[in-house]
């Protein structure tokens, strides 16, 4: 059971005009067992969020505190971040040149564990795993991320999740780019991990539409770098109905 705690993050990025604040006081705590959902419009800083969790260098953490079971994430450098047991699947994954999906997985997983899994096994979870998700094995000697269909990535991603299996993962847009069946499968993923005992899950998306597959605990909406309102998966309705608009229209 493990606790990701957000607390009061200030975030900046750098721009041609000096420094930028994007997130302007996010506090928001996810247990072990609970997803959170957070909806908000474009630009309103979802992706920010997942990146300053995740350690991107461009993003800068200029006040608050991101833990996980207490311990600093903040001063943690990226791999230590996975080695802790946070997983960040990032909105537009990068390509990797010439490294196939099959070492990608194996260098991950061998990363955060400290051995390299028995090759036998491995081979083995890695082809269950892929087949779970619909992916051909054929798949595993490609390059990360290179020509690979926006459903080909999302299901790399459920991959990835399903096989380095962290406390807490973070999901940014999983649901874009995906056709109804891509859809379901990566949601059927995503619910695969939280049943597992003690799973957190933070589910960034625009839309609400993977929220009928995967029912979160909490949802909160981001407006402008803040969380502007937060509720129970009933809010996913209300925005499904009524959209950003009150949101938006009390911020301009
Ligand atoms: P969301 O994911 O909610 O659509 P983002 O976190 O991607 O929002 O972006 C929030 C705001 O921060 C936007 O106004 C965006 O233009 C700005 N922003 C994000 N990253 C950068 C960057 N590297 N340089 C300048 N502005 C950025
Ligand atoms: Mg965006
Ligand atoms: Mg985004």
């Amino acid at each position: 059971m493990s606790t990701l705690e957000i607390k009061d993050l200030h975030v900046s990025v750098e721009t041609e005009d000096g420094p930028k604040e994007i997130l302007k006081g996010v506090t928001l705590t996810i247990n072990g067992g609970e997803t959170h959902a957070i909806m908000g419009p474009n630009g309103s800083g979802k992706s920010t969020l997942a990146y300053s969790i995740a350690g991107h260098p461009k993003y800068t953490v200029t006040s608050g505190t991101v833990t996980l079971d207490g311990d600093d994430v903040l001063e943690m450098s990226v791999d230590e971040r996975a080695r802790a047991g946070l997983f960040l699947a990032m909105q537009y994954p990068v390509e990797v040149p010439g490294v196939s999906v099959s070492n990608f997985l194996r260098t991950a997983k061998t990363a955060i564990d400290g051995e390299a899994p028995k090759l036998r096994t491995w081979v083995k979870d890695v082809n269950e795993t892929m087949s779970r998700v619909q992916m051909d094995p054929a798949f595993a000697q490609r390059n990360v991320n290179e020509g690979f269909s926006g459903g080909e990535k999302k299901r790399h991603e459920i991959v990835q999740l399903e096989l380095l299996n962290p406390k807490v993962a973070v999901l940014d847009e999983t649901d874009s780019g995906l056709d109804i069946d891509a859809l379901r499968i990566v949601s059927e993923g995503v619910n695969r991990f939280r049943e597992q005992e003690g799973k957190g899950v933070l589910l960034i998306t625009h839309y609400t539409r993977i929220l009928r597959y995967i029912k979160p605990d909490q949802v909160h909406v981001f407006v402008d770098g803040r969380i502007a309102e937060q509720g129970g998966p009933e809010l996913a309705d209300e925005l499904e109905a009524n959209g950003y608009e009150k949101y938006t229209a009390a911020s301009v």
